[in-house]
């Protein structure tokens, strides 16, 4: 299991609470979306359980499979209103992968210009890694 640091509210329930600003540009009874602050494509937005209560999507889908496919079709629905029919799912899972914020949360990453095989976005991946 991930390790969690500290039992502090995260940033992105902080967001939820709206102690941090951020538009929620979708959100269902369980799954809120936001833009990442740090976009690494045309689209890149965070789709993230109202819930703290695991750290990755490994945790999540041993608890809760249900919920992990609600994410899974709020992404699709908030690409679709970015305009983006086709995208990228990302669940980065431990530090080592680029893990920073330990709320499970999947980066939805599209390019609206063109087709996603073009050189047209790069992802996040850790140090010395080629997406
Ligand atoms: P991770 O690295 O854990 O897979 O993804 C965490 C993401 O959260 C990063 O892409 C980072 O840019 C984003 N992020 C961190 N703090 C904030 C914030 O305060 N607001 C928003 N909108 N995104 C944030």
């Amino acid at each position: 299991m991930t390790e969690r640091v500290g039992t502090e509210p995260s940033v992105f329930t902080r967001i939820l609470h709206g102690e941090i600003p951020s538009a929620i540009v979708l959100q269902t009874d369980d799954v809120f979306v936001i833009r990442d602050i740090a976009p690494q494509a045309p689209v890149h937005l965070l789709v993230i359980p109202k819930t703290d209560a695991y750290a990755d999507v490994t945790e999540l889908a041993a608890a809760d499979p249900r919920l992990l496919a609600n994410m899974v079709a709020v992404a699709k629905a908030a690409a679709s209103q970015a305009g983006a029919s086709d995208f990228r799912l990302v669940f980065n899972t431990g530090a080592g992968a680029g893990q920073t914020v330990f709320h499970v949360h999947a980066h939805v990453l599209a390019a609206t210009a063109s087709p996603l095989g073009e050189r047209t976005m790069t992802l996040g991946m850790p140090d010395g890694e080629e997406a």
